[in-house]
């Protein structure tokens, strides 16, 4: 449909002889939460990599904000990236020597476009961190610092956010807090959170949940519950194949 956010058609990505996507077709309509779940080495990071623009598919298509991707430059895609694509990772990857707030507009920089102050403000509100604004992120804890890196990714009002385990590296009760504010972007905006995770409680924050396995889609939830993710995965031998 014209009104997904992302689509892949029969996406494969080989590296050498291994196909990390092995035909993978999937929809993400606009305004939807989705987690991404599956074994380690199921091919997650790949797909969101080639899903966003960040890698290319050996073969198959990727059509992303209503851009098919096939052919196009890579100027084309930093810029396609840049005005209507944000990214959270699981090791923030903020810089030290910037504030929050000069991290926070960055993007905003980085595409020659003058920082809305009154934007800023109510997204450091948003996030919580309008008291800490003038902090480097070395003075914030782990969830503070993930706070700053959604609100990064927040800034240039992308219509699709990508985020490859965005609470990994945080504790159960920083994770909930970073995961509604994930939800709470979604719904307030209308913008597309896709959100790569192996934490059945994580994934039960949004509206849907896709499973890969060895390269391929197996199987989707609806309304996940942490419960009924935990034992999709169980099923997929995901636990096993963890370590
Ligand atoms: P996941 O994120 O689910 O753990 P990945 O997408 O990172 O899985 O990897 C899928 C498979 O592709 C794994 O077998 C991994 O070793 C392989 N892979 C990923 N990236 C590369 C790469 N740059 N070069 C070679 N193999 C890769
Ligand atoms: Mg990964």
């Amino acid at each position: 449909m014209a009104n997904d956010a992302v689509r892949l058609e029969a996406v494969r990505k080989e590296y050498g002889e291994l196909a990390a996507l092995d035909g993978v077709s999937i929809s993400f309509p606009r305004g939807g939460f989705t987690a991404v779940m599956g074994p380690s080495g199921s091919g997650k990071s790949t797909f969101l990599h080639c899903a966003a623009g960040l890698d290319r598919p050996t073969a198959g298509r990727v059509v992303l904000d209503g851009q098919d991707l096939g052919g196009k430059s890579e100027t084309y895609l930093t810029k396609l990236r840049r005005d209507r694509v944000g990214f959270v990772f699981q090791a923030f990857n903020l810089l030290p020597a910037l504030t929050v707030e000069q991290n926070v507009v960055l993007p905003l920089q980085l595409a020659g476009k003058r920082p809305d102050r009154r934007l800023v403000a109510r997204i450091l509100a948003h996030v919580g961190l309008d008291g800490r604004r003038k902090h480097l992120p070395g003075q914030l804890s782990g969830g503070q610092q993930q706070r700053v890196a959604i609100a990064r990714a927040l800034v240039t009002k992308p219509a699709v956010l990508f985020a490859d385990e965005p609470t990994g590296a945080l504790d159960t009760r920083t994770a909930a807090d970073v995961l509604a504010l994930l939800r709470d972007s979604v719904r307030s905006s209308g913008q597309t959170v896709i959100m790569v995770t192996h934490d059945p409680v994580a994934a039960s924050y949004a509206d849907a949940v896709v499973f890969l396995a060895d390269g391929r889609i197996a199987g989707h939830l609806a309304r996940p519950t942490a419960e009924a993710v935990a034992e999709r995965m169980t099923h997929l031998g995901a636990w096993e194949r963890m370590a």
